[in-house]
């Protein structure tokens, strides 16, 4: 922590703040400048008490933390980019994950005809919605237990490892149980108790962006996964909420370089909530690609226009390969697989 002193202060008010600072078991380092007085606190932030109530002292103008709130998400606790594996397919390795499917899991032959035609295009990652986060109470709320059993059973048949939303605690076992990876929803992406379930399950928790999150909220956020105990976090960009009503999000894809400059985590992203509209995925996928994104998340759907949520936003199966096949050289020249 950095602690400035107000200007003209007395000696005696400078020595009640280096006191307390040892007090709460920190080194002061006093710096006497020409015309303020500057503390550096040396000592771990998280293992004594905050010095932040110093600020209200009167002596006081400023206590500035110098150490990130993240730590174990930060790039200085794991230098080089770290890998999550679900079933054997690497996430953040040299090979871009492609994590394809319906937004919800309608019915079985919606299911399996999708599952089969994302893996004939490429998929490594079958995606389909059981419990779902729906703004109204009167929308379709996903097949639950029955879109879980039709999801394992679509990766019997594909050998497609599984994604899909956790949505309460009170499901944690149940999804975790037929999931290879937990999705943190973008309205549940502060729900602090339910990161606790998710990472308790051991599962890969891919964490999506909240509607109005902050890219620090973010990371920290995904703290909440590592601390308690659970390497296998995967951060997804899925479009934030904007002044623009163009798109049903702005897509922000700054948080590429910006996550990996900071954090060592895998970055996923999802232009089909990230836009809205099916016709702008193939253009936001290879903007990802370019930048450093580790996989995406794709909406696809037999008949978009007949989709129980997320019409508007999903792929056809053609227009899926159609866009693999786009990709490609996308994902070599950015010296990838
Ligand atoms: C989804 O992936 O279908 C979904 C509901 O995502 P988000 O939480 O990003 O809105
Ligand atoms: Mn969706």
């Amino acid at each position: 922590m950095i602690i400035v002193l107000r200007p003209k202060i007395t000696r005696r008010e400078e020595t009640a703040v280096v006191r307390e600072i040892r007090k709460l078991g920190y080194t002061p380092h006093i710096m006497r400048g020409v015309a303020r007085t500057v503390i550096g606190a040396i000592g771990d932030e998280r293992t004594h008490a905050s010095l932040e109530p110093l600020a209200s002292w009167p002596q006081v103008e400023s206590v500035t933390p110098i150490q990130k709130r993240f730590k174990l998400v930060s790039r200085d606790a794991h230098p080089t980019n770290s890998t999550v594996t679900a079933r054997g397919v690497v996430i953040g390795g040299r090979k871009v994950q492609i994590m394809a499917g319906p937004c919800s899991v309608e019915s079985e032959e919606q299911l399996m005809r999708t599952a089969v035609a994302v893996k004939k295009a490429g998929a490594t990652i079958l995606r389909g919605g059981a419990f779902k986060p729906r703004t109204s109470p009167y929308e379709f709320q996903g097949l639950g237990e029955k879109g879980l059993k039709l999801l394992a059973k679509a990766r019997r048949e594909t050998g497609l490892p599984i994604i899909t939303e956790l949505l309460s605690e009170n499901h944690a076992d149940l999804v975790a149980e037929y999931a290879d990876i937990l999705q943190i929803g973008a309205r549940n992406a502060q729900n602090f108790q339910l990161l606790i379930a998710a990472a308790k399950t051991g599962k890969p928790v891919l964490l999506k962006r909240g509607l109005s999150m902050k890219i620090e909220e973010w990371l920290l956020a995904g703290e909440y996964i590592l601390a308690n105990n659970n390497a296998g976090l995967l951060f997804c960009e899925r479009g934030i909420r904007t002044f623009e009503t163009y798109t049903r999000n702005t897509l922000d894809l700054s948080v590429i370089p910006i996550v990996k400059q900071e954090s060592h985590v895998p970055v996923v992203i999802d232009p089909s909530q990230g836009t809205g509209k099916a016709s702008l995925v193939t253009a936001m996928c290879r903007g990802a690609i370019a930048m450093g994104a580790d996989a995406l998340l794709i909406e696809v759907h037999p008949n978009p226009s007949e989709a129980w949520s997320d019409g508007a936003q999903q792929v056809t199966l053609e227009g899926f390969q159609t866009l693999m096949d786009d990709l490609r050289p996308f994902i070599q020249a950015a010296g990838r697989e």
